[in-house]
């Protein structure tokens, strides 16, 4: 892997980091958990994660840009003092000595916010409520170059590699497929593929477990259009588009129950690269391609339709034709 070889080495590595992070906090989770202003729950986890690997990148790549999601302000706030000490002894685990002020400027490398030629998205804890349920999270992170992913690991910590063996990362880099690879090391990278399921009614699919996020109703109706038997399977994060990658799901449907929410680029540019490097498509709820250029958010798109590949089409038409989300 030529290209993007320190790139993806020094993301597998951060990530890496941030999930031995996120298991230790996890091992002993309190009650730090904050509620930033959109009423979403943060942890120390979600802090720690960030500030670790922005730190790594800014180290190897001083010049790269970071859109992470979280934002170190909140932990100036009254109240956070027990939740900055904890933070402090987390992240110094790592880095014996650190204090606050600088964890809090690692954390705020990921405070970009415009589009640039070259930059990193981060979500530092993709699915915080699954990591609080002990269910599916991710550690999310992908380099983006004149507009696309051209790198992208997911740390998937509640994701078996392989059974009895928990833990797994994901990555590709563009054009040179996707791999999963045990979280924490050991055996050496393994290429996963799409299933090559062709026949719309063995659709299994995915969405998330938060009917806030993706409207369970209108997936149940294209299930019902298209004839799928199997029920749907809920998980957290980025986690979805993993399972998709490895075949272990034809589809991944996260369909607005809205139109006002824009979905945030962390939350899907480092999914989209490993499926579509393992063989599969993604496109928004109108078959458009996804557009990384807007900053923060995805402004032109609307929900998220991650297949194989082979089924993406009727998918499509499904949706098209129910008239979902004003596609019709
Ligand atoms: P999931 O784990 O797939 O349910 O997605 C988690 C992500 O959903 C979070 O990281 C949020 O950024 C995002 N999110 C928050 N509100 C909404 C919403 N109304 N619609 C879609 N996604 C949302
Ligand atoms: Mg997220």
């Amino acid at each position: 892997m030529a290209l993007y070889e320190k790139e993806i080495n020094t993301a597998l590595r951060a990530v890496r980091e941030a999930a031995v992070l996120c298991a230790a906090v996890q091992a002993e989770l309190s009650t730090d958990i904050l509620e930033k202003e959109d009423r979403s729950p943060v942890t120390v986890a979600d802090f720690g994660s960030q500030a670790l690997v922005c730190r790594t990148l800014g180290e190897a790549f001083p010049g790269d840009r970071i859109l992470g999601e979280e934002d170190a302000a909140v932990l100036n706030q009254p109240g956070t003092e027990r939740l900055l000490r904890h933070l402090v002894h987390h992240v110094g685990r790592f880095l014996p000595g650190v204090g606050p002020e600088e964890i809090c400027t690692w954390i705020d490398r990921g405070g970009g916010a415009e589009y640039s030629g070259r930059f990193w998205t981060l979500d530092p804890i993709d699915g915080t409520k699954g990591f609080l349920r002990r269910g599916q999270y991710c550690i999310s992170l992908a380099l983006i170059v004149n507009g696309e992913v051209v790198v992208a690991v997911l740390g998937c910590p509640e994701l078996p590699h392989d059974p009895g063996r928990s833990g797994t990362a994901f990555f590709a880099v563009h054009g040179e497929g996707a791999y999963q690879v045990p979280l924490e090391s050991g055996s050496g990278p393994v290429r996963v593929q799409v299933s090559s399921q062709e026949d719309a009614a063995h659709i299994r699919f995915c969405e998330s477990v938060e009917k806030a996020h993706s409207s369970h109703d209108d997936a149940a109706r294209i299930a019902e259009a298209l004839a799928i038997t199997a029920p749907p399977v809920r998980m957290d994060s980025q986690a979805k588009y993993a399972a998709v990658s490895r075949g272990e799901a034809e589809a991944y449907l996260r369909i607005p129950r809205g139109t006002e929410y824009r979905e945030k680029i962390w939350d899907h540019a480092a999914g989209v690269l490993v499926v579509t490097e393992a063989g599969g498509r993604v496109t928004d709820i109108a078959g458009n391609h996804l557009d990384f250029t807007r900053g923060r958010t995805m402004q032109v798109n609307r929900g998220i339709i991650a297949t194989n590949g082979r089924l993406h089409e009727a998918v499509l038409t499904a949706i098209r034709d129910l008239g979902i989300g004003g596609t019709r």
